[in-house]
């Protein structure tokens, strides 16, 4: 995978072209999330493109909450957001913001609008104020209430934020035009009506501005050159503009959108994601199947493979849907170049090493990474160790050339050559212990008589390893698209997404730091679970398979 620079996207460029005009002198972008589920891997497209234009020309990122629904808002929502953000590797400038902070300004742009005449408190019922909406095919009527004097807007304004009224019965409207073609001019709602708490201004208010007349000006009152957003916006743009034109605010933004990310087998709406919390279908929010951030990262994924699959997929002005590959390309890159190598036997089969002593105990040093230096690890060398029971064979065929058969000779991994002498069975069949014998006892160096072997097998002692638990995750939904079209992606839940095994892995392991992921050698790259897993009861989740495995990854 090449690094590419995010400079080569479209909105790098128009930012480039605007500092070099004398256009921008700094360049300020924002994150502005709403506070009403976790972070998913959507927002880390966002992420990157905001906060890396910031660091890409030596300006700033806000992070701002857009908490303009306070019933669906929550400080837990709110924490998570900063932690991962900050987990993705940016920082914003100076403190959290909050789209809430404005309330009282933006109070006062409304009644600006009221003494311009622009706006207007609209009394129909919701049910009316459809019907008066119309629709792409139906011109909507002007409210009845539309003429209302500026002092009678006044005077109701004043009484709906004292709390005389109840939910829904009145609300602000701006007076633009119930004909227009883009829906969002015709008369758009600027405050409702809710009494409910709000997480930050607690019962001061109890009505609430609309995102549409919160987001443009609290980007305004942050001095952002570039606001940067989704393509869902595009047909809003018209009215955001609106609302700058004609309110005095301090600075005008400009927007620009750009595409989604869709991936497939994923579904990212935070609704959606709430949906699998809330029936419980994953653990948690941070399940590590889960595609939020939080719960990628309880899987393995490290900032840097999110942030480097981002700048794969690039910035473009379409939606499109980028294939799940990409990401697990990214991930598995990463991980390879920089996970230490470690060894887990998940089908142990005994190897009894007969000319050893009964007590020989030997620690092997081997390096943590081939390539890196990442440092050592020991390995205790017994007697006794285990191998995985697909690495032996009864009968040696051609086939199995790098299998442990009798008469034939496998490497350790980090360690000796051994010979396969004989292999004992149980009752129902099957072989449960090898007898074999070391050929080579200097590390490194091969048989004498010139009989290589031909395969490496992972191996642990039997009596030093320590048993783990392992946590095979695999796709959540089944479907390509899971929520694409009329379908109902909770019909696509894969019921095995989640198998429990355990494994004897290696005794240092059980100290492994949480959330350190490795390269479990020939099995795939497993993290120590950032909850669950202690030097007791170690614990570790598949992060992903070595290669591109369907059937690991498919569910
Ligand atoms: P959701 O539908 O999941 O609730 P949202 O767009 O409502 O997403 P916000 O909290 O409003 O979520 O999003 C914060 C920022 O992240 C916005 O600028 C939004 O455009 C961007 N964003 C959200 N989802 C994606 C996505 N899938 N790809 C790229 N950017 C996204
Ligand atoms: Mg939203």
């Amino acid at each position: 995978m090449t690094e590419t620079s995010n400079i080569n996207n479209f909105v790098a460029k128009i930012v480039e072209e605007d500092i070099a005009n004398g256009k921008v002198e700094k360049v300020i972008t924002r994150f502005p999330p709403e506070p009403n589920g976790y972070l998913h891997v959507g927002h880390a497209k966002s992420i990157c493109l905001n906060f890396g234009l910031a660091e890409q020309f030596n300006g700033e990122c806000n992070l701002r909450f857009d908490d303009t629904n306070p019933e669906k808002e929550s400080q837990e929502y709110i924490n998570a957001i900063q932690e991962d953000v900050k987990w993705l590797g940016f920082q914003w400038a100076g403190d959290i913001r909050y789209s809430s902070d404005y309330f009282d300004t933006l109070y006062d742009y409304a009644v600006e609008l009221i003494k311009a005449g622009k706006a207007y408190v609209c009394s129909l019922t919701a049910e009316e104020a459809e019907e008066y909406k119309g629709d792409f095919n139906r011109e909507g009527k002007n409210s009845p209430y539309r003429e209302r004097s500026v002092e009678e807007n006044l005077d109701m304004f004043a009484r709906m934020k004292a709390g005389e009224f109840k939910d829904g019965e009145h609300a602000l409207r701006a007076k633009i035009d119930m004909t227009s073609g883009n829906m969002n001019l015709r008369d758009p709602i600027m405050y409702r009506i809710r009494h409910v708490h709000h997480h930050q201004t607690g019962d001061k208010w109890c009505i609430y501005p609309t995102y549409d007349f919160t987001h443009g000006q609290s980007d305004a009152i942050e001095h952002i050159t570039h606001s940067v957003c989704t393509l869902e916006f595009e047909d809003h743009r018209p009215l955001y503009d609106w609302y700058i034109d004609n309110l005095p605010v301090p600075a005008k933004p400009t927007q620009y959108e750009f595409g989604r990310l869709n991936l497939n087998y994923t579904v990212t709406s935070k609704r959606k994601l709430k949906k699998l919390v809330d029936e419980q279908v994953v653990t948690g929010w941070d399940d590590p199947r889960m595609p939020t951030i939080s719960g990628m990262r309880r899987r393995g994924f490290t900032p840097s493979s999110i942030r480097n699959f981002c700048d794969m997929i690039g910035v473009s002005r379409s939606d499109g849907v980028v294939d799940i590959a990409m990401l697990e390309h990214a991930l598995r890159s990463d991980l390879n170049t920089n996970a230490p190598r470690a060894m887990a036997v998940i089908n142990p089969l005994k190897v009894v090493i007969t000319n050893l002593p009964d007590d020989h105990f030997e620690e092997i040093v081997a390096p943590a990474h081939p390539d890196l230096d990442l440092g050592e690890r020991t390995l205790p060398f017994t007697k006794e160790i285990l191998i995985d029971q697909a690495d032996f064979k009864e009968e040696y065929s051609k086939k199995f050339k790098k299998k442990f058969c009798p008469g034939k000779r496998i490497r350790l991994r980090s360690g000796y050559v051994l010979q396969a002498d004989d292999y004992i069975k149980n009752d129902a069949g099957e072989v449960v212990q090898v007898n074999a014998s070391l050929v080579t006892t200097e590390l490194g160096v091969d048989p004498e008589d010139g009989d290589k072997p031909k395969g490496v097998v992972h191996w642990v002692s039997a009596s030093h390893g320590v048993e783990a638990e392992l946590r095979l995750y695999s796709r959540l939904l089944t479907h390509e698209a899971p929520d694409r079209g009329d379908k109902d992606f909770m019909e696509y839940i894969n019921p095995e997404s989640l198998a429990v095994t355990t494994a004897i892995v290696e005794p240092g392991l059980a100290q492994a730091a949480p959330e350190t992921v490795f390269q479990f050698e020939r099995e795939g790259y497993y993290v120590a679970d950032r909850r669950d897993h202690s030097v007791d009861k170690p614990v570790f989740n598949l992060t992903i398979g070595l290669r591109e495995d369907k059937s690991l990854t498919q569910g």
